[in-house]
């Protein structure tokens, strides 16, 4: 049985005086559950707030980007060990965001996949096509070659100690959800896909819907058999509607 995840991702919003009462309304408000882990990605600059507020939580954190690079002089870059100073558990590599607005290739992310991995951090491989690629009947064709990407740096082993978030752009920030039944076959694909290299890696793995998901269609999203959770942006910056969907995961 795979636990599942709910992972918040705050992208560039945030200040220290509403993070705090946010912060403390997620923790105040996961207390009650018991069946699904819980975790919020911020920006780099809130880490050690986070990291203050969260300690001795059930609630994990983590960043939403970091440097394919150990050290050195890349300068504006984060690099995994600087992410494990702050004891993060998660980091999102690949977010769409990075890939559209700066130019993240697939093979820049599985470098940073690589990193993550390398520091002990848990990377969140995000994956999924835009509107024009569904349209013409590609989605798994993109979602696939992410992957392979990835698999082509690490093997397939290396996703034992990392999660896959399934994020169609045309859903993120956008209001538009996959339906459940679209969301299952992309995630039931990419688990089938994985399962021919390693079957046990691939049961084992959390695969998350991310897009759009508000407490309203979290339910019936986490309801499917290969969808172990969510990753959620705009909704994990209001604390009473993500505590709603980390509720809708322990259904
Ligand atoms: C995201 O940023 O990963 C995301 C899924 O955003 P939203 O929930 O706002 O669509």
């Amino acid at each position: 049985m795979r636990q599942k995840l709910v992972a918040g991702n705050w992208k560039m919003h945030g200040g220290l005086k509403t993070n705090q009462q946010l912060l403390q309304d997620v923790v105040a408000g996961v207390a009650g559950l018991r069946n699904v882990a819980v975790a919020v990605c911020v920006p780099f600059p809130y880490l050690a707030q986070t990291q203050a507020v969260l300690s001795g939580t059930p609630v994990a954190w983590g960043a939403q980007n970091l440097s394919e690079q150990a050290q050195g002089a890349f300068t504006g870059e984060v690099s995994a060990s600087m992410l494990q100073d702050f004891a993060c558990r998660y980091v999102l590599v690949g977010h769409s965001e990075r890939r559209a607005i700066y130019g993240e290739t697939d093979s820049l992310v599985a470098e940073k996949f690589a990193a993550a991995l390398a520091s002990g951090l848990r990377p969140v491989l995000c994956v999924g096509e835009t509107l024009e690629q569904r349209d013409a009947g590609k989605t798994l064709e993109v979602v696939f070659a992410q992957i392979d990407a990835v698999l082509a740096r690490v093997g397939v082993a290396a996703f034992s100690g990392a999660v896959v978030a399934y994020e169609p752009v045309w859903a993120i920030g956008t209001g538009r959800t996959a339906t459940s039944a679209q969301a299952q076959e992309v995630h039931a694909a990419i688990r089938a896909k994985l399962a021919k290299l390693d079957a046990g890696v691939a049961e084992g793995l959390q695969i998350l819907y991310g897009g759009s998901v508000k407490p309203g269609n979290a339910v019936e999203l986490f309801s499917m058999p290969d969808i172990d959770g969510g990753l959620i942006g705009g909704a994990s910056l209001v604390a009473s509607d993500f505590l709603a969907i980390c509720a809708a995961a322990e259904k």
